[in-house]
């Protein structure tokens, strides 16, 4: 049986200044390195052969019914415009409607040059492909909304990067869309207000159907971003690379570079070796997003009639934006140390434990989860400082219905820690694939205690730290 994807693309039938058509570069011996097969069953994608499969997500075989295509978007990155970027090492295949019904995209990321490359070659190499594919199903797996990754294919080429030859592949990405805050500035700064508006209509049609204009859009955007920080935040999670064009608008975490989880709690943890001035650092996500949707609310402005009117409709609701992070990062936080529903006094409780957290060089996820099972006191290096923030906790829970379940379903025992996915990644290029299939199992289930895998519980051993990752 030959692989069957139901395909029923959109995005193609959009002006054709929306993309590039072309066809991925064929790659010289694709090996299939993992097929997400319940994902796949999620999709409707059925049938296929091992090197059926491996030929078809390398590229090699364009599936009956995909358009493929590289969309162009233009984008902020670290701050600066580019008024045009877009897939430059991805393809789009076409899209699939989901056994709930929901649109999603089936990309090639890795694929080959497009004409938006400018200097890259179009191709990643296996680290990337695999941190992507344990790092997006684990964040999927901690309830958080991300892309997916449906497949790992081996391309049998050499990528050549700052380190040398490297074994490429190429992932595929599943995502609710591909759309992102630089596809509408790519239109806004052309001043093609025609493309912004069939742009606005595609997007309002497939993602929010309920919203009635512009501003509306914004402020849902701007609510589903809110929660999608405070959440990362909930984890410990950096994203690493948060320029406008990996800013998506239905809300899914994009695009997985150079980002990690913390280990040691500290707000100004960076780890992206780009990042050189800290703008994506930990705690500055909060108030990096806030900006992006202010330059999200920049390219919307032209679709309003009266424009002075929109920008201060539009800035109102920007400037709305922070407080809302606030109310959602006080939820996800409150929720950690017990408490269902918290308010104003308990974020100062959480305040406390975090700045203690960060002075005690304590664990992030380990202290947290501690909480439950009595352990958090151990990951401080002053253990007095937990015990008298403890005493107030203590009190403060015996209001609480369920503490212990409320911190069971929030505080996860295991996230992708970054040294054990350079472990991997070493493991994988000398051709051992056991470290990449036992995280993804034991991160399919990250808030259940898995005793046999204690080990990847540990904070990195001095010699292990990994203290900057690349692209
Ligand atoms: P990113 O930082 O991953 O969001 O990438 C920014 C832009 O650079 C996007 O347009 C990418 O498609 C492009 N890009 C990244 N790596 C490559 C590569 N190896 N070859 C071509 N384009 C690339
Ligand atoms: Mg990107
Ligand atoms: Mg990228």
């Amino acid at each position: 049986m030959t692989v069957h994807i139901p395909f029923q693309n959109s995005y193609a039938q959009l002006p054709a200044r929306f993309y590039t058509r072309q066809n991925a570069v064929p790659v010289r011996a694709p090996r299939l390195i993992r097929f997400n097969m319940p994902l796949a069953r999620e999709l409707g994608v059925a049938g296929g052969s091992d090197p059926e499969l491996a030929r078809i997500f390398a590229g090699n075989e364009p599936p009956e019914g995909a358009t493929p295509l590289a969309q162009v978007y233009a984008g902020h990155q670290f701050g600066g415009f580019s008024p045009q970027l877009g897939d430059g090492r991805a393809l789009l295949l076409g899209e699939v409607l989901d056994a709930a019904g929901q649109r999603r995209d089936i990309q090639l990321k890795g694929s080959g040059p497009t004409p938006y490359s400018r200097m890259g070659d179009g191709r990643a190499w296996l680290g990337p492909v695999l941190r992507e594919y344990v790092v997006s199903e684990a964040m999927h797996a901690l309830g958080l909304p991300t892309t997916r990754a449906l497949a790992a294919v081996g391309t049998g080429e050499w990528v050549y990067r700052e380190a040398g030859a490297l074994p490429g592949a190429v992932l595929t990405r599943v995502a609710a869309s591909h759309l992102r805050v630089g596809t509408f500035q790519y239109f806004a700064a052309r001043r093609d207000h025609e493309g912004l508006r069939a742009l606005y209509d595609y997007t309002v049609q497939r993602h929010y159907p309920h919203v009635e204009g512009p501003a509306h859009l914004l402020a849902e955007v701007i609510r589903r971003q809110a929660r999608l920080v405070a959440g990362w935040l909930s984890v410990g999670f950096i994203h690493g690379v948060m320029n406008t064009d990996n800013t998506a608008i239905s809300g899914e975490t994009i695009d997985y570079g150079p980002c990690a989880f913390m280990d040691v709690y500290h707000p100004q943890t960076v780890f992206s070796s780009i990042d050189a001035h800290g703008r994506y650092a930990y705690d500055n996500q909060a108030h990096v997003i806030v900006w992006n949707m202010a330059q999200f609310a920049t390219a919307l402005v032209p679709l309003m009639p009266d424009q002075d009117e929109a920008i201060e409709e539009f800035t109102a609701l920007v400037h709305a934006m922070p407080d809302q992070i606030e109310a959602e990062w006080c939820r996800a936080f409150g929720r950690k140390i017990g408490i269902a529903d918290a308010g104003p006094q308990d974020a100062a409780m959480v305040g406390d434990l975090l700045t203690r957290m960060a002075d005690g060089r304590a664990d992030f996820t380990n202290t947290f989860r501690g909480l439950v099972d009595g352990t958090a006191r151990d990951q401080f290096l002053d253990r007095a400082a937990f015990d008298s923030w403890a005493e107030g906790w203590r009190a403060r829970l015996a209001h609480e219905a369920d503490p212990e379940g409320v911190m069971i379903t929030a505080n996860p025992a295991f996230i992708p820690r970054n040294h054990r996915i350079e472990q991997m990644i070493g493991a994988a290029v000398a051709g051992d694939y056991t470290p990449f299939e036992r995280l993804l199992t034991i991160l399919a289930r990250p808030y259940e205690d898995q005793p046999e895998a204690a080990d990847l519980k540990h904070p990195p051993e001095p010699a292990e730290v990994v203290s900057q990752t690349f692209c």
